[in-house]
């Protein structure tokens, strides 16, 4: 590993001192085009390599804004690292082989079958057809010490996705019922094998949670030409063996950073507005050849969002608002909200103090008079945010895809789940469609695509909102009937 403090000197010793340009101190004047496009032209350049979790690359980009956070006097969270939480996540890999067999065939990792939970292990039982493997399945079923084998998903829901959030209850009542393996017969028109094994079969990240493994091994077996579930049904109770190989276990240092500006206001200064940005990103594609840009720049995904964050970094340390405010870059977004969900289980304030969470990501934008605000009508502070947007010139537009849940794909549902409101502030998107799917997790999101004085807008607005909520005088709630409303009451006692 680096030596940190050596990277934070050099630095330093290369941050730019930007020609200061007379401010009034307002949030128009004291954010300047050069300073966002500076950050952004940083955090997005190809030297940090598309910012993937662990790499040198985003650790460069945490001293970055650990940097700023120091230049601008923040204060750093007591028990944090400076401006550094430490966050260790593990990273494991698929099993390099494994194998099942029964009758005269032979089921290969990868190629027929995917181990998706399980470790190391040897067996041998018999196989057992056990239709879906619901619990009414299972009540007829001899299953000790057997393979069970199952039908994908649950009767009428046979989706690949739904099917695998399913499984983990469906391989607990298998386990249940004495079973020692569970195999699920794989068959999707919209998602081929090959998509699935690209999928699922490579390494995952997670924060550590040492018992996940320890249930029965799962896996899927591909039924492409569709004739094994007779195959199993008619042959059921015969021999089987699974074996399954290692997997490679390790763990991955990577932090958020986190600053905290007090409060004026002798008793509100004991709520906090939490301002948050992941600045993590996904890295290099490692099947570019030859001339192909191969690094994922993020500038909009989220080198923007992050340049957000240092602007109310700056903004507000000369002009600390009522209530204090708590900034945190989250690492490890782009892995499953893996950062966030580190911090919300290892808060540096206690999280019934935190009174909101505005944070900002995004896809990308197709609209440069609007800022896109997923949950805005579920908190009340839709007005402050709505005013805020238009004191910058931009009309705030309410989450235009819907279907899609993006409330719960972003940092925010972290905090949202544990009753704090919370919303994800987004450039301007009208649809998820063309213009958004151009750039979104693709190398062509670079900075020089990005409209700075657009972005500069977007940071003001962004700014601006942090402003209006942190000095309403009464702390926002979720609306009446939010699926988090009572998570809400929960954690505040009112
Ligand atoms: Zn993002």
């Amino acid at each position: 590993m680096k030596n940190l403090s050596l990277t934070v000197a050099g630095f330093l010793g290369c941050l730019t001192v930007l020609a200061q340009s007379p401010s009034d101190g307002s949030i128009s004047s004291t954010i300047q085009v050069s300073q966002v496009e500076a950050h952004v032209r940083f955090l997005a350049s190809d030297a940090l390599k598309g910012r993937d979790t662990g790499s040198p690359g985003l650790e460069i980009a945490a001293q970055y804004i650990a940097s700023y956070f120091q230049g601008y006097g923040l204060q750093p969270a007591d028990s944090a690292n400076g401006y550094l939480q430490s966050v260790t996540l593990f990273r494991e890999s698929p099993p390099s082989e494994a194998v099942l067999s029964f009758q005269d065939q032979e089921f290969l990792q990868e190629k027929d079958m995917l181990i998706l939970a399980g470790d190391s292990t040897t067996l041998e039982g018999p196989a057992v057809f056990v239709n879906y493997g619901m619990p009414e399945d299972l009540e007829r079923i001899d299953l000790e010490g057997k393979i069970a084998v199952a039908l994908m998903g649950r009767p009428g829901d046979t989706n690949p996705q739904t099917a695998f959030f399913y499984s983990p209850e469906k391989r607990a009542n298998i386990a249940e019922a004495g079973g020692v393996a569970l195999a699920e017969l794989y068959r999707s028109a919209q998602m081929p094998w090959s998509l699935i094994v690209n999928y699922l079969n490579s390494d995952q990240l997670k924060v550590q949670s040492p018992k996940s493994d320890q249930g029965i091994p799962f896996l899927w077996l591909n039924d492409g030409q569709s004739n094994l579930g007779s195959l199993f049904e008619e042959n059921s109770g015969e021999a089987a063996s699974l074996s399954i190989g290692a997997k490679n276990r390790e763990e991955v240092p990577t932090q958020n950073v986190v600053a905290i500006i007090p409060g004026t206001d002798p008793e509100l200064k004991e709520e906090y507005v939490l301002l948050s940005a992941h600045y993590d990103h996904v890295g290099v594609n490692a099947k570019a050849t030859g001339a192909q840009d191969s690094i994922y720049n993020g500038a909009r995904d989220n080198a923007l969002g992050t340049t957000a964050l240092l602007s109310a970094a700056q903004y507000f340390s000369e002009n600390p608002p009522q209530r204090s405010l708590l900034l945190v870059a989250f690492t490890a977004e782009e892995k499953g909200l893996l950062g966030s969900q580190y911090y919300a289980q290892n808060p540096l304030v206690p999280t019934e103090q935190v009174v909101f969470n505005l944070n900002t990501d995004g896809a990308g934008y197709n609209d440069t008079t609007k800022v896109t605000v997923i949950g805005l009508e579920r908190t009340s502070a839709q007005e402050a945010i709505t005013s805020a947007s238009e004191s910058a010139g931009l009309e705030a537009i309410m989450d235009p895809v819907p279907e899609q849940n993006l409330y719960d794909r972003s940092d925010n549902v972290n905090f949202a789940k544990q009753g704090v409101p919370a919303v994800t502030f987004a450039p301007g998107a009208t649809d998820f469609g063309p213009e958004i799917m151009k750039y979104y997790h693709q190398v062509s999101d670079e900075a020089e695509s990005l409209n700075f004085n657009y972005v500069e807008k977007y940071c003001e607005a962004f700014v601006q909102a942090a402003e209006n909520i942190a000095n309403l005088g009464e702390a926002p709630v979720w609306q009446e009937g939010d699926k988090y409303e009572e998570a809400g009451k929960q954690l505040y006692g009112r």
